[in-house]
């Protein structure tokens, strides 16, 4: 019976599964890989999630719940509509999609998953992310850490040596960094460090904001349904910065009518302050696992905030390495877990 790896994230999940000798990712029923952790509550009472949830957040933000993994293991009650939830419900939600998805992909019933969490998920978290797989019928027997995930799938448990990894997950608001160990084919975290507060999310802002400092526009006294719109567009200038060197980011709504050309360099400009604050985590597990920078076998770099070419050159100038070649910023925690599901299989 197939065992499924899931990468439960705060803003995307997915889910692999052991087959044919490799990992392999489970498209969902729209035919994605990511899966919005996003749960959202009909007028008529029905609980819609994944992408269907993700397009109310906008239109019925009062019955949308999204980034609730931050609250995993607190008594957080969410209230969408007349119908309340707490974290750990919300999670198996998104836990159930995937399995029934999955189901529906493999063509057989599936009751066991390793599902993966932040190295620095204390044990409240950990039970709370147990206690959302019972609730979505999933029998979970491990947890994983993320970042051995992520360095499980760069194959670190491959070869003889004992190897040392360092893996940063610039997420959608989250910024996690961890040096992963494998010592005498033992594979574990030995140092975690990052930043809570920041993330993809704040690119957005920033460029939401950099667009409106230069075109004249007051961010500060727009009503929140404008801001909201134009950081949205700002994300999708920021994901097509990450495959073309310029993007017009214009916007008109009847009350703003304006439009500005950006490129990378751009971009860099506007978020010098978010890049700064990547380094000192960086640093920071260094030293507190007493390894040398030039010691590193392995750079990872997965989160989706990590596809930004901006970002890449950024960290690899302050490692002085390149990241792994193959390294696949959305789907490597997702590929992890299903070779770790593989392994318990
Ligand atoms: P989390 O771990 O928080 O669930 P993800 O790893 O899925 O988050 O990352 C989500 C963030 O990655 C969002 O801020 C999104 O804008 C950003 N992102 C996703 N794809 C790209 C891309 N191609 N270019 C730049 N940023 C991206
Ligand atoms: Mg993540």
């Amino acid at each position: 019976m197939a065992i499924l790896g899931i990468d439960l994230g705060t803003t995307n999940s997915l889910a692999a599964v052991w087959r044919n000798g490799r990992s392999e990712l489970i498209p969902n029923a729209g035919g994605d890989y990511l899966t919005p952790s996003v749960v959202s509550v009909d007028e008529d009472g029905s609980v819609l999630v994944g992408q269907a949830a993700k397009d109310r957040l906008i239109s019925h933000p009062e019955r949308t719940a999204a980034r609730f993994k931050r609250y995993m293991g607190t008594q957080k009650v969410f209230q969408l509509g007349d119908r309340s939830f707490r974290p750990e419900e919300l999670s198996a939600l998104v836990l159930r999609r995937l399995k029934e998805d999955a189901e529906c992909y493999l063509g057989e019933p599936v009751t066991e998953a390793v599902i993966s969490v932040p190295a620095n998920f204390a044990e409240a978290q950990r039970s709370a992310t147990k206690r959302a797989g019972a609730l979505a019928g999933l029998t979970v027997e491990r947890l994983v850490n993320e970042p051995a995930a992520a360095a499980v799938a760069a194959h670190i448990s491959e070869g003889d040596e004992d190897k040392v990894c360092l893996v940063f997950d610039l997420g959608g608001g989250t910024l996690d960094v961890s040096l992963v160990e494998r010592f005498e084919n033992v594979v574990s975290v030995t140092a975690v460090s990052g930043d809570n507060r920041l993330g993809g999310s704040d690119f957005d802002r920033a460029i939401a904001r950099g667009f409106c400092e230069e075109t004249g526009i007051d961010f500060d006294r727009l009503d929140s349904r404008r801001q909201e719109m134009l950081i949205r567009q700002a994300e999708t200038c920021k994901m097509a910065l990450t495959v073309q060197p310029m993007v017009v980011m214009s916007v008109d709504d009847g009350t703003i009518r304006a439009s500005l050309p950006m490129n990378n360099e751009w971009l860099i400009r506007k978020c010098s302050r978010l890049f700064q604050r990547m380094a000192a985590p960086v640093q920071k597990v260094f030293r507190d696992a007493a390894i040398r920078m030039e010691e590193l076998d392995e750079l990872v770099m997965v989160g989706g905030s990590s596809h930004m070419p901006s970002v890449r050159q950024y960290i690899a100038q302050l490692l002085g390495r390149e990241p792994a070649s193959d390294s696949r910023p959305d789907t490597a925690i997702a590929l992890g877990a299903g070779i770790c599901a593989g392994m318990k299989a």
